[in-house]
């Protein structure tokens, strides 16, 4: 694997998709700069070898053109303080003035080009487009990991006019080697927590696991499903009538496998969908009518707890119930200290897709855990096992 540390970039000029997605408020202040963060790292070394750096991403989902509320330049005073530099803009990302803008760049300098997506051909993954592109910089480095996922012009297209100039960044290394210190190289027993919503969301990641961990523990929404599919009775808990025969197909293709499977024994219920609900704990197979399971109970977060201390790699994806609210966090926050505690006696854990990600963030735990992916989609696609455009085209 090529990372920006196989190259001097003394004299270079380099092209770094990064992922500046950031979320900006209605003064078009960013409200969070984690991904701008991030790339700080591999930005710093190009500029310490000595060689200059065009930036370029993508900025929400402009439909139609250029709109000022989707404009990257929003960015430019925050990126230039953290980076200590001025950092320069370019009101376009393609172009005559752009490319010029970016062939004057001296070492150490900096350009921020406009929103990728301003132009329609950029998530067509259009050739002409990525060439337009490749105009910006002598070596390519991908560092944007939150859209690996994507076959996108300057995700993957453009690698092909860098057929010997092309690398990983930091953010990208980093999130290819820690998955692979799971799903690859992870020591036994390797637990994997699986959470959320829907089974049919997160069904093609637990059967890629059911080869790899020995022991699957659910939480959240999907846990009623399974209880269902068992005969339980789940009252008005979220269900997916049309996944219980699957529901029943995992727990057979566990049992052959030899993969100890979890789900909840007992249930934190309301009577409403509402942090102010009335709450009563009942075994999972015996909600009543009229009352919904949002959250694991009592004796499922000391069973599942005992499990993840057991376990010398864990993966978590996915809160065990309405972690949003307060009354029905309880179950989330115990599986967070329980991976911190595993963590603190020297399990490898890693926090990865979408929502287990913004749990550990509201409880502070982003440093008592190993790794906390920064890719929603994309590590739940690598975790499913495919292969990411963005990663393919600079490894081939
Ligand atoms: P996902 O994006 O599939 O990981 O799902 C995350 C969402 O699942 C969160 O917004 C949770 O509030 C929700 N969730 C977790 N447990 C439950 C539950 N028991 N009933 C309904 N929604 C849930």
């Amino acid at each position: 694997m090529k990372t920006i540390d196989d190259i001097n970039f003394s004299g270079k000029r380099a092209l770094i998709r990064v992922d500046f997605n950031v979320p900006l408020n209605d003064r078009f202040e960013i409200t969070d700069d984690t991904r701008i963060k991030a790339t700080l790292p591999t930005i710093k070394k190009i500029l310490s070898d000595g060689g200059s750096v065009v930036l370029m991403s993508h900025l929400g989902r402009p439909s139609n053109g250029p709109e000022e509320k989707f404009s990257l330049k929003h960015l430019v005073p925050h990126l230039s303080d953290l980076l200590n530099v001025d950092v320069q803009f370019a009101g376009d990302c393609i172009g005559e003035t752009a490319v010029f803008d970016s062939e004057e760049l001296k070492p150490g300098e900096v350009l921020l080009l406009e929103n990728l997506r301003f132009y329609k051909e950029e998530t067509a993954g259009d050739e002409e487009f990525a060439e337009k592109l490749a105009k910006h910089g002598d070596i390519y480095i991908n560092d944007a990991f939150g859209t690996a996922h994507r076959a996108h012009a300057s995700t993957a297209v453009i690698a092909k006019f860098f057929p010997n100039d092309k690398a990983f960044g930091y953010v990208m290394a980093n999130e290819i080697i820690n998955v692979n210190k799971v799903m690859q190289e992870g020591k036994k027993p390797l637990l994997a927590v699986m959470g959320g919503a829907k089974v049919s969301s997160k069904i093609t990641i637990i059967k890629q696991l059911l080869d790899k961990v020995d022991t699957i523990i659910i939480g959240g929404g999907m846990s009623y499903t399974f209880a269902k599919a068992q005969g339980g009775s789940v009252g008005n808990s979220m269900v997916e009538e049309d996944k219980l025969d699957l529901a029943l197909e995992i727990l057979a293709e566990a049992k052959e496998k030899g993969v100890e499977f979890l789900i909840p024994v007992d249930s934190v219920n309301a009577d409403n969908f509402a942090n102010d609900a009335n709450k009563a704990t009942s075994k999972v197979d015996a909600i009543e009518d009229g009352w919904m399971g949002l959250d694991i109970g009592p004796e499922t977060e000391k069973m599942y707890a005992e499990a993840i201390k057991k376990s010398a790699t864990i993966l978590w994806n996915g809160p065990m119930g309405v972690f949003e609210m307060d009354s029905f966090a309880h179950g989330t926050k115990a599986i967070a200290d329980a991976i911190v505690e595993a963590t603190e006696n020297g399990a490898f854990s890693l926090v990865g897709g979408g929502d287990s990600v913004a749990a550990v963030k509201k409880y502070k735990l982003e440093n008592s855990v190993s790794y906390v992916s920064t890719g929603g989609g994309a590590m739940l696609e690598y975790l499913e096992g495919k292969e990411l455009p963005g990663i393919k085209a600079i490894l081939n």
